[in-house]
């Protein structure tokens, strides 16, 4: 990887005994759309904030193409900003909104009209120029709040929940046009949400935070595939933690040193209480076809789901723990019902064990 864009240095924000954001350290890559992630109040905005300029850090660093910006004002940064609540003027045509950032640089009045039809073109609305903002639905506004944060190209853009207030359906649609739009600026993408699914569709990398911190940072197959705790598996996707002890053998046991013997995990180390990650997808119904590496387990299946593109089994298993089977068949559900007896396994590989 070359020079990165943004570094943050054990960035820390506090006001008064609330601490939102507690020692970060990244780097984001010229051109990266990172995503931050994580609950309401985990710290998401604060960072987000901080790197805009619209609050200082309490203690750290922020270092934008090798300059510190500790000092340097929001408007004198090389970024820009895009709200979820849009804040467009009322007052002002859409065009005059997009005019409005280069005018005031003193930008003479047929380069603004270039910026401006250019900025439009960009997303879709060269239509709408001499609308009010009044006059556009939600999902127009917000492509207007986006033409206006990127008519001035800043080097990066920092977008918080800015497809929050708009419906499912839209909201979809927005993230695929908002991921074009950054393959086509190639500009650095720095975007917040709590929500899972936007991250793995847009970002190339995510920030998975929570109570002020990062906790993983990486692709979104990193950390579907390999997440780093209890907290990142339950965050991103759907899976199955089931709480188990490393006996004092090696053995992985489903809850505690005298449950069922699972397998031994190749990083066993000391007897310890861990948590077993095995996503539904990887739980299949029946005997193994190959006798290797899996795991088997007995149960009653107590409920079925139906997804749409296939069934969620869920299984109840002797020792009391629930398990998920997500199949992307339906045929199976028509033989099954409630009560019944099922096996179910998987492949070693498949499970992760997490520390607690
Ligand atoms: P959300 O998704 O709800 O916007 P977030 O992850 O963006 O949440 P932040 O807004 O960064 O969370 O807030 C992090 C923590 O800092 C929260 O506990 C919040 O209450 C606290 N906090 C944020 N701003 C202030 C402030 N101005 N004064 C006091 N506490 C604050």
């Amino acid at each position: 990887m070359g020079e990165p864009i943004i570094k943050v240095d054990r960035l820390t924000k506090r006001y008064g005994s609330v601490t939102a954001l507690a020692e970060v350290s990244a780097q984001v890559q010229p051109g990266e759309f990172l995503a931050l992630l994580g609950p309401s109040g985990c710290g998401k905005t604060t960072l987000l904030r901080l790197i805009a300029g619209f609050i200082d850090p309490s203690e750290g660093e922020i270092v934008i193409e090798g300059v510190s910006m500790n000092r340097v004002p929001p408007d004198q940064r090389p970024v820009n900003t895009v709200f979820q609540n849009y804040a467009l003027f009322p007052h002002l045509t859409v065009r005059d909104n997009l005019a409005f950032g280069p005018r005031r640089k003193r930008v003479a009045r047929e380069e603004i009209d270039k910026l401006v039809a250019e900025a439009l073109e960009m997303v879709g609305m060269e239509a709408f120029s001499k609308r009010y903002p009044s006059e556009l639905s939600g999902g127009q506004q917000q492509r207007i709040a986006l033409s206006r944060a990127i008519i001035n190209k800043p080097k990066v853009l920092l977008l918080d929940e800015p497809l929050g207030a708009l419906d499912l359906k839209l909201r979809k649609r927005m993230q695929i046009e908002l991921k074009r739009l950054h393959e086509q600026l190639r500009m650095t993408f720095i975007y917040v949400t709590h929500d899972q699914e936007e991250a793995l569709v847009m970002a190339d990398r995510i920030a998975v935070m929570g109570e002020g911190r990062i906790v993983q940072l990486g692709t979104g197959q990193e950390i579907y595939r390999e997440p780093n705790s209890r907290y990142v598996a339950d965050f991103i996707g759907d899976a199955n933690l089931l709480d188990c002890e490393i006996d004092h053998e090696g053995w992985l046991r489903l809850g505690d040193a005298t449950g069922e013997r699972l397998f031994r995990p190749a990083e066993a180390g000391d007897q310890r209480r861990v948590t077993l990650m095995v996503r539904p997808e990887h739980v299949k119904l029946g005997e193994p076809k190959a006798e290797s590496e899996a795991v088997l387990l007995k149960g009653r299946l107590r409920d079925l789901i139906f997804v749409g593109s296939g069934t969620k089994f869920v299984v109840a298993l002797d020792s009391g723990h629930e398990i998920v089977a997500e199949s992307s068949s339906n045929a199976l559900s028509e033989q099954l019902e409630q009560g019944a007896e099922i096996t179910l396994h998987w492949r070693a590989e498949h499970a992760r064990v997490l520390n607690k």
